[in-house]
């Protein structure tokens, strides 16, 4: 079957390889001038900076994309270990260091650090979390997202519904199971990891925790980009075609069917699907026309869910110091966090005292000098919006410079010595962002997880509309590499479901 992919993203490409490898005539039709999407090394004068995702997590999801359409991934990177995973700091001076892949190295950390009661709750924490994660995995995350009413129907129902308790908040969890302040921001931050916030997010999120602690922080050499690179070659050996800077204008619909696509130079492409790596809600208020009953509740649900939030974020290449090196992931907690949330959520303002991350690779390949160090720094921001009661207007160069530099004031302050041996600084926005792959307001992984209902309002991957599938990170199961990577395979089931069905 002739399939049409919108935007050639990790969700596109990972969709593309395995339907071209099960014998489809994939054609990719990608906006920008490149491929990857937000999943990007750029290189800035003798400096690499992974600018989109900097922590490769549930690495299986990509070991099974790349052992079924060819080599093992391991023969196509370098997959390294980040031990510790993240070097947590906190403004009263404290710190704690997580292992990586080790409960035990973490709790012995968490005793040194905070106390041995804290350790003994992060144990009990991590197995509640573990208990959600499995009863969650195979119809939340790794299926296609069914009805609330076919879950309704499991016979293990009232036991899932009381382990997973959709009525408890990220925040209400840390409430019952947790009392060091420190220990609750770490369970906070994990909220972020879908772009939301940890007082509307489900305490199901809490299982992010336990997957990354179970299944590991992973680096890639070279940067994160150099898998969109290996998987950009795997579509291009299954016989994919690419034609970049060629942005879809309209998907053509035929008696309610996607029947092809109109590209913005009016060319008609025709085919059997059409696959959205574009966000979903572009795809459904922008590209699909028509007003529909389908289209309509498509629609409102979409409306109805809150946009992720966006990234601020500043490129430093630095000469190296005779400071210890920082770890490859380090956390600069502020005093109180929550301020974050309601500057983001609430305020629609930049967060005047942010959490800081700062990725430091520590990775050869990603310097063109020993005496470099490249700071990859990211602040949580509020998506880009005209509108002050939507976002923040992230236009103002003055304004994002002067904010940068408040930012590094605040990483000096924590004694990380930045502009005595600065060589370049870049700063990237929302808006930019928004600009370079039509992220609707730069927001980073499309919609929040903010409230209970929040799976059931974002795109399906089998869209109502026939011969037209949802991938990436605004479609089930959610945004953030593994569940971008799992969309891609389920729309390629999907369709080959349907192909086998309609062969038959
Ligand atoms: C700053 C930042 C940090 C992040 N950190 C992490 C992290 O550490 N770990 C992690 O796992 N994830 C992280 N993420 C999230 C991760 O990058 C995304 O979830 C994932 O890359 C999104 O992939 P996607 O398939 O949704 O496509 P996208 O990357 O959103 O790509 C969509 C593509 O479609 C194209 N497109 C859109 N509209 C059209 C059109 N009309 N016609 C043609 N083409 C179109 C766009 O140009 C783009 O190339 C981060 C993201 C950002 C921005």
């Amino acid at each position: 079957m002739k399939i049409t992919v919108i935007g050639a993203g990790v969700g596109g490409m990972c969709a593309a390889a395995r339907l071209a490898k099960a014998g489809h005539e994939v054609t990719v039709y990608e906006g920008s001038d490149r491929v990857g999407g937000k999943l990007r090394t750029e290189w800035i004068g003798r400096y690499a900076f992974d600018t989109g995702p900097s922590l490769l997590t549930l690495p299986a999801v990509y070991r099974d994309f790349f052992l079924k359409t060819g080599k093992h991934m391991g023969q196509e990177m370098e997959v390294v270990s980040v031990n510790p995973s993240f070097d947590y700091r906190f403004a009263d001076g404290s710190q704690v260091k997580f292992a990586n892949l080790s409960r035990y190295e973490t709790l012995k950390a968490i005793t040194q650090s905070f106390s041995p009661q804290s350790a003994a709750q992060w144990d009990s924490l991590m197995r509640v979390a573990e208990k959600m994660w499995d009863i969650s995995r195979e119809p939340f995350i790794e299926s296609e997202l069914k009805s609330p009413l076919s879950l309704f129907k499991r016979p293990t129902f009232i036991k899932d519904l009381f382990a997973i308790a959709p009525w408890k908040s990220l925040r209400q969890l840390a409430d019952e199971q947790l009392t060091d302040t420190r220990l609750r921001f770490i369970l906070d931050r994990y909220a972020t990891y879908s772009g939301s916030d940890p007082r509307k997010a489900p305490a199901v999120l809490s299982s992010i925790a336990f997957v990354e602690e179970t299944f590991g922080a992973w680096h890639i050499k070279g940067g994160l980009g150099t898998m969109a690179d290996a998987i950009y070659e795997r579509c291009i050996k299954h016989g994919v075609t690419f034609h970049l800077s060629t942005p879809v204008q309209e998907i053509l619909l035929t008696k309610g069917k996607a029947t092809g696509v109109m590209l913005a130079n009016g060319e008609r492409v025709e085919s059997g699907a059409v696959v959205s790596n574009a966000d979903a809600s572009f795809t459904y208020n922008t590209l699909v026309a028509g007003k529909s009953y389908k289209l309509k509740k498509i629609r409102k649900n979409l409306a109805k869910s809150e946009a992720s939030l966006a990234g601020f974020s500043l490129l430093l290449g630095l000469r190296a110091s005779d400071e210890a090196p920082l770890e490859h992931h380090t956390i600069l907690f502020p005093e109180d966090y929550d301020q974050e949330f309601d500057s983001i959520f609430s305020a629609k303002k930049p967060v005047a005292n942010p959490t800081i991350y700062i990725c430091s690779p520590n990775d050869a390949k990603m310097v063109k000098s020993e005496n470099s160090v490249g700071l990859f720094v990211l602040v949580n921001a509020p998506v880009h919006s005209k509108d002050p009661q939507s976002g923040w207007d992230w236009s103002d160069e003055k304004f994002n410079s002067e904010y940068a530099n408040k930012i590094i004031d605040q990483i000096e302050a924590r004694g990380i010595s930045i502009r005595d041996r600065l060589e370049t600084l870049t700063i990237r926005t929302p808006l930019q962002l928004q600009e370079s792959v039509n992220a609707p307001g730069g927001s980073i992984y499309g919609s929040s997880s903010n409230g209970a209902r929040a799976a059931f309002l974002r795109a399906k991957n089998r869209s109502p509309i026939k011969g037209l599938y949802c991938v990436g990170g605004s479609a089930h199961p959610g945004g953030g590499l593994p569940l971008v990577g799992i969309s891609g395979e389920l729309v390629a089931n999907a369709i080959g479901e349907r192909a086998k069905r309609t062969t038959k």
